[in-house]
């Protein structure tokens, strides 16, 4: 793998180059750094630790915006490293964290129960150690000032993390063009609050803007409406194919990965039917679409409503 590197977003704020945009703030006065979740593995989050060492900072903690897998990955190595690491996060993401089983998208349990298995072999048990205030406004870390805004709509309980220098570290809230591009079918298990959560973005005044799966942006506009219109076409196609022809979640899960030629794999397959549902419960709620079940069987039909 490249070498990851510490590239400054604005004043002590940085974010790790690469794949995923694992946030760094730097407080001077105590030379401790606070991550902004900690990535999928122990090896991406060793070699952020190799720069932050090399500055002479340690970690004091490490903030969660959500409960994905690639967002704590890293917590074990750190706990390990830093013993008395702060792991942060909200109540419903900490959930997730501990348990990653209760993700209602994934299918295959199998991997979980490795994952777990690996774990267990570190013999360190990185959970939550501080729980984020689930609403918006300031809570320190040691004596950082740091603001929470709730983002609702990828993952239950996601906040994104303003820092001293305002830039916000918004998680999964957004997704960079590569994200965009490579995949038609964006994750947002609650579409409504999704859009608010947009919204919200929209109206703030913030300096830099830090996605996950992105890097850093000076502003967001332009990739929210790209979203809108994603969101917008999936709708859309998905309302077409239930005109056609009523389905079942099964039959237009299998016409998605189709359409998207998404590859034949369980977690694909649980991620898609995840999505799918969420834009079938928005169709639903704005009668669009009629759920029904006969013999047993979901189907979702034609709305007679017009
Ligand atoms: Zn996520």
């Amino acid at each position: 793998m490249d070498r990851l590197e510490l590239l400054e977003v604005v004043g002590n704020s940085y974010v790790v180059s690469g794949k995923y945009g694992i946030g760094v703030y730097f407080d001077k006065s105590s030379k401790t750094a606070v991550c902004i979740d900690s990535g999928p593995n122990a090896s991406v989050i060793e070699k952020v630790c190799a720069r932050i060492s090399e500055k002479g900072y340690h970690v004091l903690a490490v903030v969660h915006t959500h409960g994905h897998a690639v967002n704590h990955g890293g917590n074990p190595y750190l706990k390990k490293r830093f013993p008395n690491l702060h792991i942060y996060a909200t109540h419903l993401a900490s959930y997730i964290i501990e348990n990653p089983l209760l993700e209602p998208f994934v299918f295959d349990v199998g991997a979980a129960t490795n994952e777990k298995l690996d774990q267990n072999k570190e013999s360190v048990r990185a959970h939550v150690t501080d729980y984020l205030p689930s609403t918006d406004g300031i809570f320190h870390i040691h004596t950082i000032p740091f603001k929470i805004v709730s983002l609702p709509g990828h993952s239950p309980g996601m906040v994104g993390i303003i820092t001293p220098d305002h830039v916000l570290y918004c998680g999964d809230a957004l997704f960079g063009p590569k994200t965009l591009n490579k995949q038609d079918l964006l994750f947002f298990n609650d579409l409504k609050a999704a859009r608010r959560s947009f919204k919200k973005l929209s109206m703030m005044k913030l300096n830099a803007y830090v996605l996950y799966h992105g890097g850093p942006y000076k502003t967001v506009t332009g990739l929210i409406n790209k979203h809108l219109t994603i969101m917008r076409d999936t709708s859309d196609f998905l309302e077409a194919l239930i005109h056609e022809q009523p389905s079942t979640l099964e039959q237009l899960v299998q016409k998605v990965m189709k359409r998207f030629e998404f590859e034949d794999d369980l977690h694909r397959y649980g991620l898609t039917t995840s999505i799918i549902r969420s834009y079938l419960k928005e169709l639903h709620h704005e009668k669009k679409i009629v759920a029904k079940v006969d013999n047993g069987i979901l189907v979702f039909h034609k709305s007679t409503i017009t």
